[in-house]
């Protein structure tokens, strides 16, 4: 068992948004899809959804963005408008209590508004049930009054486009999920690809880079744009206080290790969860929930947040057992041995 003396909230590679750190973030979102590095599937699709509902002069489609946090759903969603040329309107799950707060939400939007709801597997079944209706006829059911004098009205709503983003798409209950039209999944992106949005964000800020030092810093970004643009600030500071102010390889390599981030991105938090199923569980399999009593967070968190990039670097899989260590992870950690995972079938 592992002391839980970690500070998850402000790990510095997390890919949550976090107030202090991704404060500018406003400046660095691109605004058009031409703008908008990788996920070339996911653009593509959505060129053509968007062309066509311009040419018939429709709204577009309701979208369903899944993925990691960090990845870009929000900024996607300011896309989509911008492309479609109408207005956005930004709120969560969570932040939607009352039946009220949506009716007022819906009422008040144009004709082809974009309305993005972030964490949209966060709603309250209450709320949900308000939106089928208007995501289905654009229409809302209000209820008015209570006991035998309530009677049901129907209100008409602008033709809209909910562009709701969550996690995963399995923590959506299925009458919501099956009244999008559109649903595309964001992967993590390659480290080339993390290069070029350091590149490009770095020109807004006026941080001089050398290409070497753009390409440290994204492969050190566990595959999130977020993690990226939030390394190159902490870089920049420590360049410009202790070199030349010009982020070189070098320059790069020698800030990041100061934040114990090694050359893959993984931090203590990392090294500490690979290492306890390491020691405690031989390599694994080991169960989700075992291992996330074991590291003192969530369940949830570990899967949606700590997984996705372990698994894409390949130092963990997931069987029909638990999870798995592999090989590769032992080797970087300088750990002997394997695990016996090998013959369980991935799922
Ligand atoms: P999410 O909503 O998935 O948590 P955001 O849309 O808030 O992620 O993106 C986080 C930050 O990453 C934004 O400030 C944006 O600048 C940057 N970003 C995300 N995706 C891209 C991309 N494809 N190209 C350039 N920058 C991106």
């Amino acid at each position: 068992m592992i002391e839980q003396e970690m500070d998850f909230e402000n790990r510095i590679v997390s890919p949550d948004y976090n107030y202090t750190e991704d404060d500018g973030e406003l400046t660095l979102r691109p605004k058009t899809l031409d703008d908008y590095i990788g996920q070339d599937k996911v653009k593509e699709n959505l060129r053509i959804y968007i062309k066509a509902a311009l040419q018939r002069g429709e709204s577009l489609d309701h979208v369903l963005l899944y993925g990691p946090p960090g990845l870009g759903k929000t900024t996607l969603s300011g896309i989509i408008a911008r492309e479609m040329g109408v207005n956005l309107r930004v709120t969560s799950g969570p932040a939607i209590e009352k039946q009220g707060d949506l009716v007022a939400i819906l009422t008040s939007l144009n004709q082809g508004d974009v309305l993005f709801i972030d964490e949209i597997h966060r709603l309250s079944r209450n709320v949900e049930e308000i939106l089928y209706p208007a995501m289905e006829d654009f229409s809302l059911d209000i209820i008015l009054g209570k006991g035998p004098s309530a009677r049901s009205i129907r209100l008409d709503v602008p033709h809209f486009t909910l562009v709701g983003a969550t996690t995963r798409s399995g923590q959506l209950t299925a009458p919501l999920r099956d009244r999008f039209g559109v649903l595309l999944r964001l992967e993590l992106y390659t480290p080339e690809q993390l290069a070029d949005i350091v590149t490009r964000s770095a020109g807004i800020l006026g941080i001089p880079i050398e290409s070497d030092g753009a390409l440290e810093i994204a492969s050190r970004s566990r595959g999130t744009p977020r993690i990226a643009n939030r390394l190159l600030r902490r870089v920049r500071d420590i360049a410009q206080v202790e070199y030349d102010g010009v982020i070189t390889e070098e320059v790069a390599q020698k800030a990041l290790s100061r934040f114990e981030i090694d050359e893959l991105g993984l931090d203590d938090f990392d090294r500490k969860m690979l290492t306890t199923i390491i020691t405690n569980y031989s390599g694994g399999p080991v169960g989700l929930d075992t291992l996330a009593a074991a590291l003192g967070e969530e369940a949830v968190t570990i899967e949606d947040v700590y997984e996705p990039y372990l698994m894409q670097i390949g130092f963990l899989t997931r069987t029909a057992r638990g999870r798995c260590v592999t090989k590769l992870a032992y080797d970087h950690l300088d750990i002997n041995g394997d695990c016996d995972c090998s013959q369980q079938k991935i799922f």
